[in-house]
């Protein structure tokens, strides 16, 4: 099936042109070292392909919030070793502003990072003057970061008019995984959707109902449905004043078909801390002094079957207050059933989210999902069923 975008396959013989290639190196850093290289290595698969058929690699890409002004502490040059050691070639960095020398004397396979986009001030205004500029130093552009397609910004959106444009590996891997999650999926479709609170999620709920058959949700923000059902939650993360937006989602789920899981089971704990002592409950036996902290054994079984009659999975948000021990075992058992189901080939599972990646590591299956997206404000925009301009910008 042809897709509505192109990728690196259409390029034709790059050899000898110079490609803009939009990628994510805003990594995190302590010091001089990069502490986690997972964007570094995302970059592989369209760097190399590119370096590899003869083009001239230069990567776009911004690094910190500066703001539209040059700053040293936020200058790309300081992930120039640790992105060569990734990519296992050299990698020049070029400050191309003050250098189009520089710039002019790369030779076909050459990689050079160019300067934070972010230090100009038309970068994130999307102004023409900056996408000339862009344009100046290229003849073909890649968009390859996904994580950065929800910001309409020279480099993101504006280039992608300006020059032929293409998806890179990493781009068109996520967009294919969405499209078979949520926008052209298998049904039965499961929804799983937790983490704190439900204000930071309202337009994914009011989505999802729309789109998917089962909406599991988990994590504190299941105590304001809860609520929403007149139980009483006791201590818990609730959001009382949500209660009746909570309503309105559950009949909008009911409208349009959808049917929607909530525990009935519930660990609780007087106190937040690691391994407290803890009670396994009916929502209805939550005590007043009682925090819920995650969802019970037999509701995680009973999802566990949900999820068993479905064909599609897409999750973010992790049912319980996983980073606490015991209150990871709901996320870890159903993170498994899907790992499994997934590797037995009935599910095509697609999870996303800061805290989802982290607590699917800590269950050690993000392997075993189909996808595992770790663009965070990009995942839950696309989440809410909005288009994404740097999405958009590449489709033909
Ligand atoms: P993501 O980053 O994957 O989108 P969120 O940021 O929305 O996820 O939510 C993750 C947070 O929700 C975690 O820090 C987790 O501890 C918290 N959480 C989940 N369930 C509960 C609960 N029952 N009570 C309090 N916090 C919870
Ligand atoms: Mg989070």
């Amino acid at each position: 099936m042809s897709k509505p975008f192109k990728t690196l396959d259409d390029m034709g013989d790059v050899r000898g042109k110079r490609v803009l290639v939009r990628e994510d190196l805003n990594v995190p850093m302590d010091g001089d070292t990069v502490t986690d290289d997972t964007r570094l290595r995302a970059t592989l698969p369209t760097v190399t392909e590119l370096a590899d058929k003869g083009a001239i690699v230069l990567i776009l890409a911004h690094f910190g919030r500066p703001k539209g002004q040059p700053n040293p502490g936020m200058s790309l040059s300081r992930v120039r070793s640790a992105y060569e050691a990734v990519l296992g070639r050299p990698v020049a960095y070029i400050d191309w502003e003050n250098d189009a020398a520089g710039v002019a004397a790369l030779r076909e396979g050459d990689v050079a990072v160019l300067e934070n986009t972010r230090f100009f001030g038309g970068e994130e205004k999307n102004d023409a003057a900056t996408v000339e500029r862009f344009v100046a130093l290229g003849d073909l552009y890649v968009n390859d970061a996904f994580s950065a397609a929800h910001r309409a910004h020279a480099s993101t959106e504006g280039l992608a008019h300006a020059l032929p444009a293409f998806a890179g590996r990493a781009m068109e891997a996520e967009l294919d995984a969405l499209e078979k999650a949520l926008g052209n999926p298998e049904h039965p479709v499961a929804a799983v959707v937790g983490g704190a609170k439900v204000s930071s999620k309202l337009d994914v709920l009011k989505h999802l109902v729309t789109r998917v058959d089962h909406l599991i949700i988990g994590g504190g923000m299941a105590n304001t449905f809860l609520a929403a059902r007149g139980v009483n939650v006791g201590k818990s993360l609730c959001e009382h004043d949500l209660t009746g937006t909570a309503d309105d989602i559950l009949d909008a789920a009911d409208r349009a078909g959808c049917t929607v899981h909530l525990p009935y089971d519930v660990v609780v704990a007087k106190a937040f801390k690691p391994n407290p002592e803890t009670r396994t409950v009916n929502v209805h036996e939550v005590a007043a002094e009682e925090m819920i902290l995650d969802i019970g054994p037999a509701a995680v079984e009973a999802l566990g079957d949900v999820l068993k009659n479905c064909r599609t999975l897409v999750w973010n948000g992790p049912l319980g207050a996983f980073e606490t021990p015991p209150f990871d075992a709901a996320t870890v058992a159903l993170a498994k059933t899907a790992a499994a189901l997934t590797e037995d080939g009935s599910l095509v599972s697609v999870a996303g989210g800061g805290d989802t990646v982290a607590a699917l590591n800590h269950a050690g299956v993000a392997d075993s999902f189909t996808f595992v997206s770790t663009a965070g404000g990009a995942f839950l925009e696309w989440m809410e069923g909005r288009e994404l301009p740097g999405v958009a910008a590449l489709i033909t």
